[in-house]
């Protein structure tokens, strides 16, 4: 029987999070996942603390960012390979009227270290933008794909490749077993697939459709990431990573002609040089109503615990939410009462 401290379950974004945290605060941990890729492995990896549809920042954003890339760099250097690829983000005008906002808006605390107040208007080979564009600094991208495999390679000792099944799951007050692994807490960081969970099927998880192309640009010589009706970010080389569609009610893994079409015409009003598709993949983010992250613990089984909630923030939050979550289990500090899935229980 290996013994652990921690049990992990799923290995995305918020996985490879509570386990850099627990190997940070020198707790032992195996890791189950799947084979089947979840959200993180196609999401373009962008992190950014503001709100360019609404020019404001994100919940926590300044915070979390300040985490996040230290966290990252972190295994950079462990690792020695690069995960974070810093770019500005070139915010294209919709309409004149923005122009104003935007100023107003980079003039204000917390947005002002992001926003460069400067309205641009000079040309960007390929890029159409008619109303002049802005930039936001201190962005950029995550390689969510290339780090989450790096970390895998390096735990391999500590890692099954399967997919959990709950029925082999048995629970004791103080230990829990799972075929070989006895461990004291298990984690659940599943993404979407947290709707098949018998444990937390209360925990009210939305989900929401992302479907995204890579394409083939050579005329497109970005180094920037280009945010119109979509994003299209620079993954390297002559590729780029174009999205994501927002689909509510459809919550299947199936991409559709009508998901590409929508990319598409978004991608020709934001650039004008030909491009080829590569590839169309989906995936669904695990969203929630009030758009705060799902942590905290069972009120049965007090050794296990969910890290779910990510929504479209999820390298930007993850950090933050393991170290809250870390806290948590060991009895160090109470869960911010927004991300605490107590918040869904009923009052008596
Ligand atoms: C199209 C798209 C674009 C996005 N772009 C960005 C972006 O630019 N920036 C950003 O910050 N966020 C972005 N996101 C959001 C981001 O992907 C999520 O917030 C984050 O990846 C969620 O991570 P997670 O670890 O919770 O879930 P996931 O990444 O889905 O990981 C869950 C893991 O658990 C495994 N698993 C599930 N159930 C089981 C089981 N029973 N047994 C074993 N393993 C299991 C899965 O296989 C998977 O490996 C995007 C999402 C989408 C869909």
């Amino acid at each position: 029987m290996k013994q652990v401290d921690t049990l992990i379950v799923g290995f995305g974004l918020a996985g490879l999070a509570y386990a850099e945290t627990l190997k940070l605060q020198g707790h032992s941990f195996h890791v189950i996942d799947q084979a089947q890729a979840g959200s993180s492995v196609i999401a373009a990896g962008i992190y950014n603390p503001t709100v360019l549809k609404r020019f404001n920042m994100t919940w926590q954003g300044e915070a979390l960012h300040t985490a996040a890339l230290p966290f990252y760099s972190a295994i950079e250097e462990r690792l020695s390979k690069q995960f974070i690829f810093p770019h500005p983000i070139i915010k294209l005008f919709a309409q004149t009227a923005e122009h104003n906002q935007w100023m107003v808006a980079s003039d204000r605390s917390g947005l002002s270290s992001y926003l460069d107040p400067k309205i641009y208007n000079n040309s960007i080979l390929g890029v159409k933008a008619p109303l002049g564009y802005a930039k936001v600094k201190h962005c950029g991208r995550l390689d969510t794909t290339a780090l989450i495999q790096a970390y895998k390679n390096c735990i391999s000792a500590h890692l099954t490749t399967s997919s959990f099944e709950y029925s082999k799951l048995n629970i004791t007050p103080s230990y829990l077993t799972y075929g070989e692994i006895k461990a004291k807490h298990l984690v659940f960081c599943e993404g979407y697939a947290m709707i098949n969970n018998p444990y937390f099927k209360d925990v009210p998880l939305v989900g929401s459709k992302g479907q995204i192309l890579i394409i083939d640009a050579p005329e497109l010589k970005l180094e920037t990431i280009l945010k119109g009706p979509i994003f299209i970010a620079p993954l390297g080389g002559d590729k780029y990573w174009a999205g994501a569609s927002f689909e509510q009610q459809d919550k299947s893994l199936n991409i559709t002609a009508e998901g590409a079409k929508w990319i598409k015409d978004k991608i020709e009003r934001m650039i004008d040089v030909p491009y080829t598709i590569e590839k169309q993949i989906t995936h669904i983010r695990p969203t929630v109503k009030d758009r705060r992250p799902l942590l905290g613990t069972h009120k049965k089984y007090k050794n296990l615990h969910l890290f779910n909630g990510m929504g479209s923030r999820g390298v930007l939050t993850a950090p933050t939410a393991a170290s809250w979550l870390f806290k948590h289990i060991n009895g160090q500090e109470a869960l911010p009462k927004e991300v605490n899935i107590n918040r869904f229980e009923k009052k008596d």
